[in-house]
Parts: structure tokens; sequence; C-alpha cells
């Protein structure tokens, strides 16, 4: 099942993609993808829908962020090795995180703003999970139970704010229009393997990013569980699992997005996303 959020900012209704490609909308049978509908009971009263008896949306709407009302933005650093070494970092011997500010979330194809002062906008295609039960001190094997879905996420970094500005990365995660998810939340039911997915980045139609969740340093299940030891999971949390080789950063010599330019990305079975990058104010 694909699920997805739709209309203005701030005013998105719940919907599903059906099977044509077409928006249904959800509204009268949930008040969001979010937080509490995204258990396994809540999930399974909208599979049995007849999406054909859903109302269609008009036009082509905006699609929002996948998930609504997020609590945590969790993020992984360096979880590919290829990725690390084009950083000139050493694979990590435990995942790395850190926190990207839930003001940074968006719709899929909004505008990617630079913010003020920035020379080093980059790009960072990754595996979004969206937890969907609550998870603490969880096992590995217990993991995926905890998952409603996934999704894509560009987690938009600054390198300069991240790493030359002193203190942690945040800094340079957390501007706004800095976490374009979706377009859809596709159920874990339709993933069973999250380690088998390609990821792709392209930058005015060059290729930027490939990769393979398959070759993830710590996988999706190893992730949930260790970040569960250290934070507790609610429904509706978001973990960006890491990125592959391929971002402006590692490019020799360096390069970074400039107002004009677009993006598009994309993970297998879950969809693209387009962003025009603007500058912020
Ligand atoms: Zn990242």
């Amino acid at each position: 099942m694909k699920l997805l959020r739709y209309g203005e900012p701030g005013a998105e209704r719940p919907g599903l993609l059906d099977a044509e490609g077409r928006i249904r909308d959800l509204r009268d049978h949930v008040p969001d993808i979010a937080g509490p509908y995204l258990s396994d009971e809540s999930l399974a009263r909208l599979r049995a829908l007849d999406p054909a008896r859903l109302p269609a949306a008009d036009g082509t709407p905006r699609i929002g962020a996948c998930v609504g009302a997020i609590g945590k933005f969790v993020c992984v650093g360096l979880n590919y090795a290829d990725h690390a070494a084009e950083t000139g970092k050493a694979p990590p011997e435990e995942p790395v995180l850190f926190l990207k500010a839930t003001s940074a979330v968006c719709g899929p194809n909004d505008a990617v703003e630079i913010p003020r002062g920035s020379e080093k906008t980059d790009w960072e295609v990754e595996l979004g999970v969206v937890i969907g039960r609550r998870a603490k001190h969880v096992t590995r094997a217990e993991a995926l139970d905890c998952v409603a879905g996934y999704c894509v996420v560009n987690d938009v970094s600054e390198r300069a704010f991240q790493s030359e500005r002193g203190g942690q990365w945040t800094k340079g995660k957390s501007a706004d229009t800095f976490g374009p998810l979706g377009p859809w939340l596709v159920t874990r039911d339709e993933l069973p393997d999250p380690q088998a997915l390609g990821l792709w980045l392209d930058v005015d139609g060059t290729r930027r990013q490939t990769g393979t969740t398959a070759r993830m340093i710590f996988g999706v299940p190893e992730l949930v569980s260790y970040i569960s030891a250290f934070m507790t999971l609610h429904p509706g949390d978001v973990i960006a699992t890491g990125t592959p080789p391929g971002v402006g950063l590692g490019q020799k010599p360096p390069v970074f997005l400039r107002a004009g330019q677009t993006m598009r990305l994309g993970i297998d079975g879950l969809g693209e996303q387009r962003q025009a990058v603007i500058q912020g104010e």
C-alpha cells in the first residue's frame, strides 16, 4: 500500500495511490498519515478498503511529506563504506547518529532553498524508515515489526555549516526544506527486504549517486534496534539510513548546488522526488 499526503502545505489530506496511479482520498477513514494511524491495526483497516470506492483527488495536487507530525527525524551518518571513504572518514564501528530539525521537512517536489550565506549545499539520497510501533530496547529480530514502511528521503546538507562552524552536524542538516520526504509511504508488506533497493540521484540530468541498500554497513533491523537503545522510537518518527557515494562533497573537485538547478532522486519501489533549487531568504 502506498500512502501519501496531498494538498497545500500545512493542510495536507491523507490519501492512497491506487493501482492506476490515481490519488484516492482517505479523509473519511483516517485523520492523517501520522503517529497513531501507522499501527499494524490501522494500516490493516486501510488495506481492507476498496480504492475504487474512495473519492479520487481532483487534478494534480501538490504532494506533501508522506508522514505528518513527525516527532523525531533521526539520521545515520557514514552508513555506506564507499561514502565514508569519499568524505575522508573511516567506516564507523558503531552507527553515527544525529538529528535533523523536523522544521526542515517538506514535500518531495517542493523547491529546496539554499540557506542564506550557504556556498556548500549538497544532496544525499537515502532510504527513509517510518516507525509504526513504539520501540525501546528492541532486538534486531523484533525491529522490522516496529516499522510501518519506507520512503525516499533527500538528506539535504550544508557542508560548511556541518563541518566548518564548530559543534556537531545539526547546523548543516536542519535548514528549511532540507528534508523532502516521499512521495509515498510504502508499507513494509510491499518491501519485505529493505536491503535490496537501488538508489539514485541526478542533478540537472547528470547521474551523481548510484547505490544499493545492500551496501549499508548497518542494515535497517540493526539500526532500529541500535537507536532504540538510546531513545524510544515512537510511531511517526523517521530514520534516514545514510547515503551512498556520489555527494557533491565527494566529487573531484567538490561541486555544490546552485539556484536554478534541479535534483531528481529515487529508490526502487518507493517512487521519485524532483526539486527545483532556489535561493532562500
Ligand atoms: Zn545523510
